[in-house]
């Protein structure tokens, strides 16, 4: 007769499994509420501390904590020297273990949890039963997850047991789980106890969801996410029309998603291509911002993926309605709006809390060849009022809220960046250029004739003054830049040479 050891804190779907396992003759043995459970449906179970021969004690700390139930999972079936301890001992093996674990990431995340309910939900015998039966997959068969109990009971059925091949597969797959849940554990506590960086990055991630493919469709690729997300993310978007995200949408929609959180009082819409804005507008309605991130560059919109912050209402829909977009984000969607876009077939429609709620600091991980690098996100805060003239010209109250609108946004363009505009509406944008003057060229050629009157962000500090030189034969009347490099003095000779005023914010914004 073989022996399974059941001991879940999700009995979900248990009392079917034993039902199976007992008509293939297993014998049950389980834990206080698991046990309770079978033995109330009427099936055949031995309790724990029968097998143990001490009782479960400390409330439920100590129950399966035992030799008699290690020294049965962790015995090698073809040592003899094991298998003759194991009878000395009176211990009887144990083929197959279920067991899952207390539910620590749903208690954590439980608004103001309890520190001592987090603690008391560490769950200490499931794991080591687990990780017991793993190490002997040679002859155990261990399961975590409920998704494999039928594989598992179909094999015993057919075969008369398990294959090496499962076992080996659930013993990798229990200790992905382990590691997982003890890393859950070291992030919740290591929050606790004040420390931040680089310490949480024990955490470890959960496969939210398998990607038809990568940035190209010969690549693989999945969407994880950290084990606790507090911030407004994709992660916690709620789909509402659509094909199935990509990659490439997913990656775009969190740039929008940056963009737009930058802008909380006015009605905002931002349109991006590539990791890139090629559109972000400002209005009192949020029908207004988008017709001003749509002007802003009609060519590129074309499969875009737009963010509003503001519920999408019917007049927005009619217009978006007419274009090819690949996805949009907002807080809301009336309920017109939603009808109307939802006979699009090839649109996505994303809802999601726009606004962070409870972050303190985020931080940003690039993936290098064996490695990672990790930063704090992009985040500072600047006070435009702060802000040095350097010029003789000065600006005007309005140019220097154009300056400070088009400062917003060019933290969010790939280096060098610059671009060009008024206080409600970005009209060039020149992004990823391996110089500066370069970006600049193209931000000018994108807007037109409306770089007339317009100002102008830089990212990062101008090494030379062709760039104002440029900026002059154009039009710009003002300039927002860090300021610091050693050249400073003939970029601002240039710029009061033609009447244009600069500001430096003294904090630089690089995207590479
Ligand atoms: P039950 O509801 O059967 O009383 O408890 C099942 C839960 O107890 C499972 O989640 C299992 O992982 C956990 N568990 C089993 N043995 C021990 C132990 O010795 N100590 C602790 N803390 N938890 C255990």
């Amino acid at each position: 007769m073989k022996r399974a050891l059941i001991s879940v804190s999700d009995k979900t779907g248990i009392l079917e499994l034993v039902e199976q396992l007992i008509a293939l003759d297993f014998e049950i043995i389980s834990t206080g509420g698991t046990k309770t459970l079978i033995a109330e449906a009427g099936l055949p179970v031995i309790g724990i501390e029968e097998v143990t021969e001490f009782p479960e004690m400390l409330d439920g700390r100590v129950k399966t904590l035992h030799p008699a139930i290690h020294g049965g999972l962790l015995a090698r079936r073809d040592d003899a020297s094991h298998m003759a301890a194991i009878a000395e001992h009176n211990i009887a093996l144990i083929d197959l273990v279920i067991v899952n674990l207390y539910p620590f990431q749903e208690t954590i995340t439980q608004p103001d949890v309890a520190l001592s309910d987090a603690i008391e939900n560490i769950d200490i015998g499931g794991p080591s039963m687990l990780r017991s039966a793993a190490k002997n997959h040679a002859s155990v068969t261990v399961i975590a997850d409920a998704a494999d109990y039928e594989h598992v009971l179909a094999e015993y059925r057919e075969l008369g047991d398990t294959t090496f091949a499962t076992r080996q597969r659930l013993a990798a797959k229990v200790f992905r789980h382990t590691a997982a849940y003890d890393a859950l554990i070291a992030g919740f506590l290591t929050e606790v106890v004040g420390e931040e960086y680089p310490e949480k990055l024990t955490l470890t991630y959960n496969r939210k969801q398998a990607l038809r493919y990568g940035e190209n469709p010969h690549q693989s690729a999945s969407f994880y996410a950290e084990p606790i997300v507090k911030h407004a993310s994709l992660v916690s978007a709620e789909q509402l029309h659509g094909k199935e995200l990509s990659y490439n949408n997913i990656r775009d929609a969190d740039a929008a998603l940056h963009i737009v959180q930058e802008f909380e009082t006015e009605c905002a819409v931002v349109a991006v291509k590539h990791m890139n804005p090629c559109g972000v507008g400002l209005g009192e309605t949020i029908e207004q911002a988008f017709l001003k991130a749509y002007e802003a560059d009609p060519t590129s919109i074309f499969g875009g993926v737009l963010a509003f912050n503001r519920e999408i209402d019917l007049a927005t829909a009619q217009p978006l309605s007419d274009m090819f977009l690949e996805l949009l984000i907002a807080p809301s969607y009336s309920a017109e709006a939603l009808a109307l876009l939802s006979k699009k077939k090839n649109i996505r429609l994303l809802k999601m809390p726009i606004y962070n709620t409870s972050v303190a600091s985020d931080y940003v991980k690039t993936s290098v060849a064996g490695g990672l690098l990790v930063q704090q996100a992009d985040e500072i805060d600047e006070d435009p009022t702060t802000w040095e003239v350097v010029t003789t010209v000065q600006p005007t109250t309005e140019q220097l809220a154009a300056l400070a609108f088009q400062w917003k946004v060019v933290k969010h363009i790939k280096s060098n960046a610059i671009v060009i505009g008024d206080d409600s509406q970005t009209v060039g944008v020149g992004a990823g250029q391996m110089n500066r003057v370069g970006s600049a060229k193209i931000a000018f050629e994108q807007a037109g004739d409306r770089t007339v009157g317009a100002v102008m962000a830089s990212d990062a500090f101008f090494p030379m003054p062709d760039t104002i030189e440029e900026a002059a034969k154009v039009g710009i009347v003002a300039i927002v830049q860090p300021g610091g490099s050693m050249r400073d003095q003939e970029s601002i000779d240039e710029a009061n040479k033609h009447g244009i005023s600069m500001v430096f914010t003294k904090i630089r914004h690089f995207k590479h």
